[in-house]
């Protein structure tokens, strides 16, 4: 319960974010602390309008590669990686693989793969530009997204090249954009706990800083509940900020999207610590921090909801705190997976689903590029029909018997 006082200042703050006012970090935080969920959720649905004026709700096809988990990082919230020489859980997909996994996608209606992996000793610079060069090639109308900062860093140190070598020569075979993963709490006192020999917050915001220059796509993620302090989540949103603006200014381009979702730790490290009951993130909290997220993030143009960890009803109910985007498909997920999320027991969100996701929660899908361009408005449920189904890919993949990727669907 609030006194009298502090309701009339958040009252104040909160009449700010409708006239479409800036608010500054206590103003952040003492929302976050104290605000009423639901007028967070107004002010949050205003800031959309802002930005993002209508009633559309958009979503990508697209799918997610892992295309190694072999990893030296020791992050105390994965149980996705295998450390080299793990012969039995460690791997590294052939192109036969990628290439089947990338054709269902395409047969799925996809415009984007986002490729992602531990950090593998074992693999050469060439390997990455000869990986990107061999889908450019072989499917020119897929988008590649690929490499978070963490894995740019990494192939720097192996290479000895700079970020800004690696990224250009990356963009030369055929890059377009970088993920936003690794980003976690983006400050080094979570960090130094959760993720020691991880990428640290300055130069995560450094590779990005690179990919900017050079014109790549980018989007920017946050987890929550690494037992974290409320100014730590409001220090990430801040240098966020600080960093979107900083790169606005200078090239033009930054980050087209936010997303955030809460720590999965089933089968980590985390899970098997004393304070394990403390990690994690209620849906009440995230919902305030996709709101929080998006009121202080003015200047970040779109916000996705997060189904693949906060589950398809949480994913929908975000729509109404201020998302503006379902997020994609993904058809495969193996990282958060492995940590207890509810795409363990189904990897994907065919495109049909998500229209019925979107239309329930009262907005008009769409399908959207990575670079959020709308490709398709689908203004009444009679357009979908067009849509493809997962069943035909399923029905193909079993046809194979090198690889089943979707079994988990049925
Ligand atoms: S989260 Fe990524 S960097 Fe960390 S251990 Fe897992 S695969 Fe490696």
């Amino acid at each position: 319960m609030t006194d009298t006082r502090t309701q009339a200042h958040i009252d104040q703050i909160l009449a700010k974010v409708h006239d479409g006012g800036r608010i500054d970090y206590d103003e952040g935080l003492l929302l976050y602390r104290y605000a009423d969920l639901l007028d967070l959720a107004e002010a949050a649905n205003a800031r959309r309008q802002q930005l993002n004026p209508g009633n559309v709700v958009t979503y990508l096809i697209d799918r997610n590669i892992n295309y190694t988990n072999v990893c030296v990082t020791d992050c105390q919230f994965c149980n996705f990686y295998a450390l080299p020489g793990d012969d039995e859980k460690g791997y590294v997909n052939s192109k036969l693989i990628l290439g089947n996994k990338i054709k269902e996608a395409l047969e799925l209606g996809a415009t984007r793969i986002l490729m992602q992996g531990g950090h593998n000793p074992d693999l050469p610079y060439e390997y990455y530009l000869d990986l990107v060069g061999w889908i450019h090639e072989q499917f020119p109308t897929i988008e590649i997204n690929a490499f978070s900062p963490s894995e740019i860093q990494y192939i720097g140190e192996i290479s000895g090249k700079s970020w800004h070598e690696v990224l250009s020569d990356l963009k030369a075979v055929g890059l377009m954009g970088l993920p936003g993963g690794g980003g976690e709490i983006l400050d080094d006192a979570i960090r130094k706990r959760v993720s020691p020999k991880k990428i640290m917050t300055d130069d995560w915001f450094g590779v990005m800083k690179v990919a900017h220059e050079l014109g790549l796509t980018t989007t920017t993620t946050m987890v929550i509940g690494f037992r974290e302090e409320l100014e730590h989540r409001m220090n990430h949103l801040q240098r966020l900020r600080d960093e979107q603006e900083d790169s606005l200014k200078r090239f033009g381009n930054a980050f087209n999207a936010f997303i955030s979702w809460s720590v999965m730790i089933e089968n980590t490290p985390l899970e098997r610590s004393r304070f394990a009951d403390e990690y994690g993130a209620t849906s009440t909290e995230y919902l305030r921090h996709t709101a929080i997220s998006r009121i202080f993030l003015d200047n970040i143009p779109h916000i996705s909801a997060s189904w693949p960890t906060q589950g398809a009803k949480v994913g929908q109910t975000a729509l109404h705190f201020g998302c503006d985007d379902f997020g994609s498909t993904m058809i495969e997920e193996n990282v958060v997976s492995s940590a207890g999320a509810i795409t363990k027991v189904s990897p994907m969100m065919e495109p049909r689903e998500i229209h019925r996701q979107i239309r329930a929660a009262g907005f008009i899908p769409a399908q959207r590029d990575t670079a959020y361009n709308i490709l398709k408005l689908y203004e009444t449920p009679e357009q979908e029909a067009e849509l493809k189904s997962i069943d035909d890919v399923v029905k193909r993949a079993k046809e194979r018997d090198n690889w089943s990727p979707v079994t988990l669907v049925d």
